[in-house]
Formats: structure tokens, C-alpha cells, sequence
């Protein structure tokens, strides 16, 4: 079943179920009030035998005051009203008397040959539907009550019911055929309401089945009202952008990737190939192959930068973190660089605190430091140095690694941690980067929930900070 026809089902059974109810407690209150009505008349008729007998129901003595009372009034019936031979006229009162055991005393001449319905055994008075000739009547049968409280018999008076019948009949005709009408109206407009009201999700269907990876572009039109399908429009077109954007980001890595591997690539594959043109003496040999063989190393540089990132973007690296002696982490890394740094005569203080302990995986922090430290050295004058400090402000601990280098523009400083991002290619031909090394780094330290910042001054130095989550 469509969301259409299930909102409309739902919306009908519940609303005809109410309906039904509505009709029945209509229809039952209009029958107690009719029914109370000829039930005020049954008592108003039975108050005016009583007085006409000058009995009440509760002295009762005989029989023979409402005999002749009941006699007497046959004789009026026999003048005013035409009684018909051997049938009841159903159009006035009937009046019977009945005692104890139901055996019929007397009875008004209009019932002729019928009796009027005798329920025994009742203490008080009661008012029933019975019928005479197929007509419907509504009679009360009141208990005659001696002095002494003892039943002595029963009179039971009976007016006829037609028109009321015919009225009760007809409001159920009327609800009984108008539900039908009613519900059907009901499903065909809820139908036709909730079908507009969820056009809009027809759209959001409509557009997402003409997307495919290629054509992320089409976005969904937001519906007019800010409700909770302009909500769900606008939800899944942020995802689109989202997913956009990351296909785009994917898209770029790739053409980036191939394309910095494919330029050492055809640098080693141009090399060789004039190589083996012709022989040639040995220190040439030994030249080339020194050449190819450091554009092999970058390369292999590269290749393990991108696998490393490759493990980050699935979700393949989880960092195992522990207490790690920032200062004797310190110590190992520069210590490694320390041959590339000597190069260029440039020397490493470490200031602050010694005995400092972070929560961190001990070979990510590794990695984070090299890759800081191994820049500053790329990027520092010949002579310069490197300040180390380790520092605590509140409940972090702050690492500041302090270069005198040629700086970062302020305007470029927000895309140093981005794929492939050089802040210029001519300063990156001579270091040989690949403008990944701070994407990594940034990687490394979210996992550990560290922050790394970055302030610059041109040509003044760069300083990169780490902030260790409180432990
Ligand atoms: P690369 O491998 O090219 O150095 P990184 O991701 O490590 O790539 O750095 C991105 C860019 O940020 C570099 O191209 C460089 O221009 C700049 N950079 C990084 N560290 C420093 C620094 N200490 N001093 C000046 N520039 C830096």
C-alpha cells in the first residue's frame, strides 16, 4: 500500500470508528428522550386513574373501584372513540388490571381480544416495548400495593409508539446509509490531502534517482513551508554537498597522487633511456644511477605517505595511547635528524618542562614531531636554530616547535594541514616536498585529540604548537 493510501486508510478507519460511535450515543439518546416521553404520559395517565378512582398505589384495598373505573371508561370509549369489532384501536390508551399472578381483572375496551404484556415478580414500576396487532406500544406496569406494602396486583397502562417508531427508524436509515457516504468522502479527501501533502517527497525521490557518482550536482527543491519535509530536502542536500565535495576531494587526491608520482617517473624512465643510448664512462654511470636512485627514494617517500593516509581515510589506524615522555620523544627525533640538520648548521634547543608525560601513541607523536622538525629544518636559514618548548598552561601541556625560517604568508597559513597543498612551488623544488607532510601530521594528532597550531611571521620563523588533551 502507498504512503498515500495508508495515511488515508489510517486517517478514515479511525475517523468512521469515532463517527460510529458519535451516531450510536446520538441515536440511543434520542430514543431515551422519545421513550421518556411516553413514559411521562404512561404516569400522567396512570395519576389520572388513580384520582379519578380516588385511590392511591399504596392503600390499595380491591379491585372493584378500578373495575368500574375501567368499566366506566369503556362506556366513554364505546361514545367518543369507534371501536372496531374483535380488533385494538392503536391510537389511544390502554389501560389492563392484572393481579398478583398476572390473571387479568379487566381491561380497557379498546385492547378487545389482545392483553396487554404481564412481566411478574416486579416490585417497582417498569416500562417496556411490547406490540398489539404488529403495532409497536410502550406500556408501564405500576405494582398495587396494599397498606401493609403487599403486592396485590398490577396496573399497566400502554400508549402507542407509531410515530416514534417511524422517527427512530428513519434516524437510523439516516446513519446506517450516510456512514458508508460519509467514510467514503472521508478516504477519497484524505487521499487527495495527503497525496499533496507529499508531493514533495515524490521530489526528493525524483531527483535522487536521476544522481549517480558523476552527477552529484542536482539538488533537491525545497518545499514551501518550513516543515518537517523542507527539513528532510535540506538535510539531504547538505549530505549531497557533503558527498559532493568529498568526491571531489577523492577525484583531486587521485589526479594529484598520479600526477607527483608520474613526474619522478619520467624522470628515472628519460635518465635510463639516454643512459643506454651509447656507452659511457663509469663516474657517468655512477652519476645517473645516484640521480634515479634519489628520485626512487622520493617516490618511495611518496608511495608511504599516501598509503598512510590511504589507512586514515578507511578508518584503518587506531591510535593506542599511553603515557609517553614527551622530552625523551623529543630527544630521539632530533637526535635522528640530526645528520640533516648538521648539514645546514642548524642546532636544536629543547627549553621548559623535563619531566612531562602525555597521553598519546607513542609512534603517531613519532611521526607528528619528525614531520614538524624535519620542516623547520627544510625551511630555516643556514646557522639558524630550532627552539623546543615544553610548557604547562592550565591542565595542557603545550609543545612549541620555533623555527627562524622563511615563514608562512598569513593568508596561506589555513591550507598548510590540506593534501597537497605548497604554500609555492618554488620553494618546494628545491626541498623536494610533496605537501602532505602537515595533512599527515594533522591526521595523527585528531586521532589523539591533539591540537596543532600555527603561527607565522614571513622571513621571522614559523612556530607550530601541540596541545595534549588534559590527563
Ligand atoms: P611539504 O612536504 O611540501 O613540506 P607539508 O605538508 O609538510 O609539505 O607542508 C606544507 C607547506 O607548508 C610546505 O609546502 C611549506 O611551504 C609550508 N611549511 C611547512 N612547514 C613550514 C615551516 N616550518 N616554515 C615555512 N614553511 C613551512
Amino acid at each position: 500500500m502507498s504512503l498515500r493510501n495508508r495515511i488515508a486508510f489510517y486517517y478514515t478507519v479511525t475517523s468512521a470508528f469515532l463517527i460510529a460511535i458519535v451516531f450510536t450515543i446520538l441515536y440511543f439518546m434520542v430514543q431515551s428522550i422519545v421513550y421518556k416521553q411516553f413514559d411521562e404520559e404512561i404516569n400522567s395517565e396512570v395519576s389520572e386513574i388513580f384520582s379519578d378512582a380516588h385511590v392511591t398505589s399504596k392503600d390499595f384495598t380491591s379491585f372493584s373501584r378500578f373495575k368500574n373505573f375501567i368499566d366506566d371508561k369503556e362506556v366513554n370509549y364505546r361514545e367518543t372513540k369507534h371501536e372496531e369489532k374483535g380488533t385494538a384501536k392503536v391510537d389511544t390508551e390502554f389501560i389492563q388490571l392484572v393481579d398478583n399472578n398476572g390473571l387479568v381483572i379487566n381491561k380497557s375496551a379498546n385492547l378487545a381480544r389482545n392483553f396487554l404484556a404481564f412481566i411478574p415478580a416486579q416490585t417497582k414500576t417498569i416500562y417496556i416495548n411490547s406490540s398489539i396487532n404488529n403495532s409497536m406500544i410502550r406500556q408501564g406496569q405500576l405494582p398495587l400495593l396494599n397498606k401493609k406494602g403487599i403486592i396485590k396486583g398490577y396496573i399497566i397502562v400502554a400508549v402507542p409508539l407509531k410515530n416514534a417508531v417511524i422517527v427512530l427508524h428513519d434516524l437510523q436509515n439516516v446513519f446506517l446509509f450516510s456512514f458508508p457516504g460519509i467514510t467514503l468522502t472521508l478516504f477519497i479527501v484524505t487521499r487527495l490531502i495527503a497525496g499533496k501533502s507529499i508531493a514533495p517527497i515524490k521530489k526528493v525521490i525524483a531527483t535522487a534517482e536521476k544522481m549517480t557518482q558523476t552527477n552529484l550536482s542536482q539538488r533537491i527543491e525545497l518545499p514551501h513551508h518550513h516543515d518537517e519535509l523542507y527539513r528532510l530536502s535540506a538535510t539531504i542536500n547538505a549530505l549531497l554537498d557533503r558527498m559532493q565535495d568529498a568526491f571531489q576531494r577523492e577525484k583531486q587526491f587521485t589526479a594529484d597522487a598520479s600526477h607527483e608520482l608520474k613526474t619522478p617517473l619520467a624522470v628515472v624512465k628519460g635518465t635510463l633511456e639516454v643512459l643506454v643510448r651509447k656507452p659511457r664512462e663509469k663516474e657517468q654511470y655512477e652519476y645517473k644511477i645516484q640521480f634515479c636512485l634519489l628520485e626512487l627514494n622520493r617516490m618511495a617517500r611518496l608511495i608511504d605517505q599516501l598509503l598512510m593516509l590511504a589507512r586514515y581515510e578507511s578508518n584503518k589506524m587506531n591510535p593506542h595511547i599511553e603515557a609517553v615522555w614527551l622530552r625523551s620523544l623529543l630527544e630521539t627525533v632530533t637526535v635522528r635528524l640530526h645528520p640533516i640538520a648538521l648539514e645546514k648548521e642548524i642546532g636544536f634547543k629543547i627549553n621548559g618542562i623535563e619531566k612531562a608525560a602525555v597521553a598519546a601513541d607513542p609512534a603517531m607523536l613519532e611521526m607528528i614531531l619528525e614531520n614538524i622538525l624535519s620542516n623547520a629544518i627544510k625551511y630555516s636559514p643556514d646557522g639558524s636554530a630550532i627552539t623546543i618548548t615544553v610548557e604547562q598552561k592550565m591542565r595542557t601541556l603545550i609543545c612549541s616547535i620555533s623555527d627562524q625560517g622563511i615563514g608562512i604568508p598569513e593568508e596561506k597559513l589555513h591550507a598548510v594541514f590540506e593534501r597537497f597543498y605548497r604554500v609555492d612551488e618554488s620553494r618546494n623544488s628545491s626541498t623536494g616536498g610533496f605537501g602532505l607532510g602537515l595533512s599527515i601530521v594533522k591526521r595523527l594528532a585528531d586521532l589523539q585529540k591533539i591540537k596543532v597550531g600555527v603561527t607565522s611571521a614571513k622571513n621571522q620563523g614559523t612556530t607550530f604548537a601541540l596541545t595534549f588533551p588534559a590527563t
